[in-house]
């Protein structure tokens, strides 16, 4: 029975892939539940120290020290080991659906991978310079080894539906389209599978769902939701605008790049680097790592507490526009490795919002079970608040099926 599918997710040094079952065995059926068969993670591709952890159904947990070179070797590893398990073997392989980063203007929804679609995922690499080279290696790699279906799930395709007034910088339109220069957003699968959940959980329709959701991670973002469709997000042309991250300093006055040129000598390269990769509460504190973070503020390190106090207060400022864009916010939902799992951030992110119906239950955010979904808002706050753990790869499973099965 061909009901298995595998999701890979190419990053810039990293290999995902979660290989799911359809439970109901006929990918044609409605109502699919979906089974997560193995689950493997390569990382620091190219770089000293890369290894490969993974777990297999009904097998303990492995971790494999092993130098991958490229991508390639990553991905042939992970096959490799998909061979040796029977698993996603000719009989069972349905379709591969990959995440893309970058699809540009053209793309706004997940599409069958086909050369015109892969001609387009080229054409974006310009964008996403990291990120699109590498899931190219993953499609051409699975076109030759599997030659089943494969369908590209889009970072930024949820965010196609923002109004152009939010998208649009104020510089000359000329540039504009000569460049594409607008905002894109990123994170989008993420942020639209856990207003889906919540949603569900809520048991009401998607299309009438508005939500403000909190992907905090190493990368972070904010997006509002309105009826079902992304209509803000804080992230811009790339990644790096909007929310304090781990690395990534967010907004920032361009004029402070010029600084940088002028009285610091920086090429272009270093000042990418220095905006990407030492920035953010790295660059306050010295650490990108929030369990750190809070506790070193435990012990009065003022620079921990600057880091964490500076993350919050641009979570909060989205937060208040975003309330102003969507007045009928049904939900907050917390999602990425903080948003899900620090009780701490979450506290001072909603302390003192009562004017704008938000009411967070402390008892219920700091007893929360780690990576449980859970409503966390008193019963009278009128925006319930949620910490809902994201599966970015399940969400690409499930486009991969729709994309296939036209549903
Ligand atoms: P990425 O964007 O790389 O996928 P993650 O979503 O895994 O990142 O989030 C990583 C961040 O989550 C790190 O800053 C890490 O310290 C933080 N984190 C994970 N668990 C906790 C926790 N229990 N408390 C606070 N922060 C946590």
């Amino acid at each position: 029975m061909k009901n298995q599918i595998l999701v890979l997710n190419c990053g810039s040094s990293s290999v995902k892939a979660d290989l799911f079952l359809m439970e109901n065995g006929d990918p044609h059926e409605k109502n699919i539940d979906w089974q997560r068969l193995a689950k493997f993670r390569a990382e620091r591709i190219s770089k000293n120290g890369s290894k490969l952890s993974f777990s297999i159904t009904g097998k303990d947990k492995q971790v494999i020290e092993q130098e991958f070179k490229t991508h390639e070797e990553a991905i042939e590893k992970i096959t490799n080991l998909l061979d040796e398990n029977l698993l996603f073997n000719p009989e069972t392989r349905f379709a591969i659906g990959h995440r893309v980063v970058h699809g540009g203007e053209k793309i706004n929804n997940p599409v069958k991978i086909d050369d015109q679609s892969q001609k387009i995922i080229e054409d974006c690499i310009e964008f996403a310079p990291l990120h699109n080279p590498a899931n190219l290696k993953g499609i051409s790699f699975c076109k030759n080894k599997y030659g089943v279906d494969q369908v590209g799930v889009f970072d930024t395709a949820f965010h196609s539906t923002i109004p152009a007034e939010a998208y649009s910088y104020g510089i000359p339109q000329q540039l504009v389209q000569k460049y594409q220069i607008r905002r894109y957003g990123f994170h989008g699968t993420s942020h639209e599978y856990v207003a889906q959940v919540v949603a569900h959980n809520l048991d009401m329709d998607f299309h009438s769902f508005s939500a403000i959701t909190l992907h905090l991670g190493n990368g972070a973002s904010v997006c509002a939701i309105k009826d079902g469709k992304s209509i803000e997000t804080s992230m811009g042309y790339t990644p790096l605008e909007g929310l304090m991250m781990g690395t990534r300093c967010g907004d920032l006055d361009p004029a402070i790049v010029f600084l940088l040129q002028e009285k610091e000598g920086l090429s272009t390269d270093e000042i990418d680097l220095l905006l990407n990769k030492q920035s953010g509460l790295k660059g306050i504190c010295g650490s990108n790592d929030m369990r750190d973070i809070l506790q070193r503020c435990e012990n009065n390190d003022k620079l921990a507490i600057l880091a964490r106090d500076a993350f919050v207060h641009r979570i909060r400022r989205y937060l208040g526009a975003y309330v102003a864009e969507i007045p009928n916010c049904n939900a907050i939902i917390f999602t990425g490795g903080i948003g899900e799992n620090s009780a701490k951030i979450r506290e001072l992110v909603c302390k003192d919002l009562s004017h704008l119906g938000i009411n967070l239950d402390l008892d219920k955010n700091n007893t929360r079970p780690l990576g449980a979904d859970f409503q966390i808002s008193q019963k009278s706050s009128s925006v319930k608040i949620f910490a809902q753990p994201t599966d970015e790869e399940l969400m690409i499973a499930q486009k991969t099926i729709e994309v296939l099965l036209n549903k």
